[in-house]
């Protein structure tokens, strides 16, 4: 890439202008959508030199490609459909979204309502359908393709797409942005923007892919943001929400945040010393180069197959 030129982007984060090209991911032009398809485009890592934040950019043609994608996306396509399964230690297995559920569900009202940004097909809403009884549901996705399957879950009330400002208004006692803020375009401009719909104890639930335990996720392409449980709640507190649980330990690969609305510590800026981690994402660039060149050796011109098949293998 480099054809792009540097100075007009802007962070997605703190709207800085300091954003520099770190380099590509893999050693092909070849990256991997979130739902499990490869495009000949190479992923290109950016970093903020104010707050840190690693993130990317694309050029119309790779956008287009992007938004063609979103318009047929395929869910969890490798298990028809159906959410991941996570294997806790203490217990059977169940999905990602009713292990933290069943963590949250101490810490939240009987009753209330839930807003979820970025539905999907459904995961979060699905499982707050069969735990949170008392609850009415309300749902927001930028397309409408999974609508009728949305709207046919028990106690939701509405789907909305196209602008977050066509969200009924209400006061949402829990907003949920389940692995959908590592897709957006502004994350700092979704919070403001959805502002309106905070009272002074709105919760929120955020999981999304953590960089640091993955960093295989920079090869995904409509990933444009890559979160570090320190990034995230560097970005929640500017926009003055407090940590209730810190979920690390929940998904092994995600960041999971629960936190609470303060609203007293909304403010802008967000700066750190970006140079350790422009270090360590240059590094961690050098690394899946050397891991993805040591495997090309190993497999030259045989089969192999892959155990444990996701979007970090693919
Ligand atoms: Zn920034």
């Amino acid at each position: 890439m480099g054809k792009m030129s540097e100075n007009t982007l802007q962070c997605r984060i703190c709207r800085s202008y300091l954003v520099e090209e770190i380099g590509t991911v893999g050693v092909k032009p070849i990256s991997v959508t979130s739902d499990s398809k490869l495009i000949e485009k190479e992923s290109v890592v950016f970093i903020c030199g104010q707050c840190g934040h690693i993130q990317k950019f694309h050029d119309a043609q790779t956008a287009g490609i992007i938004a063609d994608n979103y318009s047929s996306y395929d869910i969890y396509h490798l298990s028809n459909g159906s959410e991941q399964v996570v294997f806790p230690t203490d217990s059977s297995s169940k999905t990602r979204t009713q292990l933290v559920f069943e963590k949250i569900i101490g810490y939240i009202p009987e009753r209330g309502n839930l807003l979820d940004i970025g539905s999907g097909n459904g995961a979060v809403l699905k499982t707050a359908s069969q735990m949170l009884g008392g609850w009415k549901l309300f749902s927001y996705d930028v397309v409408d393709r999974f609508k009728e399957e949305i709207l046919k879950i028990t106690n939701v009330i509405s789907f909305s797409s196209t602008s977050l400002e066509t969200i009924p208004f209400a006061e949402y006692d829990l907003i949920t942005l389940w692995h959908s803020l590592e897709h957006m375009e502004s994350p700092l401009d979704t919070f403001e923007r959805l502002q309106r719909y905070f009272h002074d104890s709105t919760n929120i639930l955020i999981q999304v892919p953590d960089v640091i335990r993955n960093p295989f996720d920079l090869a995904i392409i409509d990933h444009v943001s890559h979160f570090s449980k320190d990034s995230l709640l560097g970005l929640l507190s500017a926009k003055g929400f407090i940590m209730v649980l810190d979920g690390s330990e929940w998904v092994h690969n995600c960041a999971t945040l629960f936190l609470k609305y303060e609203g007293s510590g909304w403010c802008p800026g967000l700066t750190r010393d970006v140079g350790p981690i422009k270090l360590e994402l240059s590094d961690t660039l050098l690394w899946i180069r050397r891991v993805l060149l040591e495997m090309d050796d190993l497999i030259r011109g045989r089969k192999f197959g892959i155990f444990g098949m996701g979007l970090s293998s693919l």
